[in-house]
């Protein structure tokens, strides 16, 4: 059932989730489909978190925001939890493209091909790519693997920082990883994506979450949106309810897809933790932010052939660093051809967005006026930057806009518009919240593993198959 914002919640339920992104909302399936009673509160007055979109003129443009692409595995879970249909509209993007003063190469960015570029474009021997990704598949998230990015690279590629970057520069775009970062971690979200592609949903953002909506109500599922949690309600670090707008609902069981330190640090009261508990939830790192450029261009126009995913960057070389300046050198265009996006709607128009991982308190520092021409530079760079690939583009532009980390934050509660979640130590925190406080779960972005679309919904799968067993004791 939907509840309406007016509508008070009048029941008791098995398990409430916390915000309706991409992990609580599958779990929240799940949970519906095994019959329990779930109910999936959302602060924002739509479900997807940042699988979101927005409209701009009347419905005539349509900006997807995190709709970029995903790997292979997105299908099967897909099938599994949620339904065919969904499954069966993920398709590939076939023209992924890097440009950049030290390479221009296309790719289909699937294993065979990487390997095929690392040989014969960047003449790395064919035994050293081969163990590079022998080297990958078998790293293992339970393995005391203490090798961060930057010496992993340098193992394999010792002083080839092109390497570096055709590897590694996609995953900066995405997630906002470093060289210092845990090599596991690139190990688990590089072979998901090198495994069999890039891929994304056919239809948009908004069919998909619709579709999602619609299956969750048909599993049994209470939404409501517009009902931002403030509480956590515990009786003998139990949970016991969750507190909306004033008002206690009864839940045996809580999952949040809340950022996992707002969950701990602000959500339940202190004294339910024991102090080491504490501690680490207070030395989670939060992940980079976004910035966008959405660009959406008149009925008719037909965009040139440039790629679905283009990395672009005017840096010389590869500095994970220089990616997230506020001066923008390097940035991520995803083209949506709207005969490809949402061949459903024969007035989609044609729109291009510009993505760049960048720092919450690059923009928190700047003043108002700063700020406002601090993004409207940003979208003359932009612009400038596409021409190389759309040089008339400004003819055919009709409407332009630019999101930052501050926009970020204000959408999605998420302290410093930390786009994918925390860093590697999140995890922990994350899957022993449970342990500390009884029927208390999290599943959402932590980790960088448990990241993206695939990993915070698989993350969903995981914490929903907890639930279910701490229900049913
Ligand atoms: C600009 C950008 C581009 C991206 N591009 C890609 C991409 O190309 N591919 C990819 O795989 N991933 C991409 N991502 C990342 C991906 O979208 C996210 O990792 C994933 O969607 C996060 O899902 P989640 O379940 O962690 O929840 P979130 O999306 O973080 O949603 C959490 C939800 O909880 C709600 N909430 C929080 N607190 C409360 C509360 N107290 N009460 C009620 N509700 C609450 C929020 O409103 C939100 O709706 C991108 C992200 C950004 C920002």
């Amino acid at each position: 059932m939907l509840i309406s914002v007016r509508q008070e919640i009048d029941s008791d339920y098995d398990v409430t989730i916390i915000g309706a992104g991409l992990a609580g909302m599958t779990a929240a399936n799940i949970l519906g489909r095994h019959g329990f009673k779930v109910l999936l509160l959302e602060a924002h007055n739509k479900l997807g978190g940042f699988a979101t979109w927005f409209y701009r003129d009347s419905r005539q443009h349509v900006f997807d925001i995190s709709l970029h692409g995903f790997p292979a595995g997105m299908i099967k879970t897909c099938r599994k939890y949620w339904n065919k249909e969904i499954a069966d509209s993920i398709v590939q993007l076939k023209d992924v493209r890097f440009d950049n003063p030290q390479f221009s190469v296309q790719t289909e960015f699937t294993k065979t091909d990487f390997t095929q570029k690392l040989i014969e474009h960047f003449k790395i021997a064919p035994d050293v790519v081969t163990a590079f990704f022998e080297h990958l598949a078998q790293m293992n998230f339970y393995d005391q693997n203490q090798m961060t990015n930057g010496e992993l690279f340098e193992k394999f590629f010792p002083g080839r920082n092109d390497v570096v970057r055709f590897l590694m520069e996609p995953i900066t775009y995405a997630n906002g990883s470093t060289l210092e970062d845990p090599a596991i971690t690139y190990g688990i979200v590089f072979s998901n994506f090198m495994s069999k592609g890039v891929y994304t949903f056919k239809g948009g953002t908004d069919v998909l979450i619709e579709k999602m909506k619609e299956e969750l109500l048909k599993n049994n599922v209470d939404i409501k949106l517009q009902a931002r949690v403030e509480k956590i309600v515990t009786e003998n670090k139990q949970v016991t309810g969750v507190v909306v707008k004033g008002k206690t609902v009864k839940t045996r069981a809580i999952i949040s897809n809340g950022n996992i330190r707002s969950t701990v640090l602000n959500m339940v009261d202190e004294e339910n933790f024991s102090s080491a508990f504490i501690e680490k939830a207070k030395n989670i790192r939060l992940n980079t932010s976004s910035c966008q450029v959405y660009m959406g261009f008149k009925a008719g126009t037909v965009l040139p052939k440039m790629g679905d995913l283009v990395f672009t960057s005017s840096y010389p070389t590869y500095v994970p660093e220089r990616l997230l300046d506020l001066k923008v050198s390097s940035r991520t265009f995803s083209v949506y051809y709207p005969e490809d996006t949402r061949p459903q709607d024969p007035n989609a128009r044609a729109a291009i967005v510009s993505s760049t991982n960048c720092r919450y308190e690059h923009w928190a520092a700047l003043s108002k006026d700063d700020y406002e021409s601090a993004k409207a530079e940003m979208i003359e760079d932009t612009l400038k930057g596409l021409e190389k690939y759309f040089p008339d583009l400004r003819d055919h532009l009709e409407t332009v806009e630019a999101a930052t980390p501050r926009t970020v934050e204000r959408y999605t509660l998420h302290p410093q518009g930390s786009s994918f979640g925390t860093k590697f130590e999140g995890l922990e925190v994350s899957m022993n919240l449970h342990k500390e406080v009884h029927g208390l779960f999290h599943a959402g972005s932590v980790g960088i593993i448990m990241s993206g679309w695939l990993g915070a919904a698989n993350y969903g799968v995981i914490q929903s198959n907890e639930v279910a067993s701490y229900l049913s004791k």
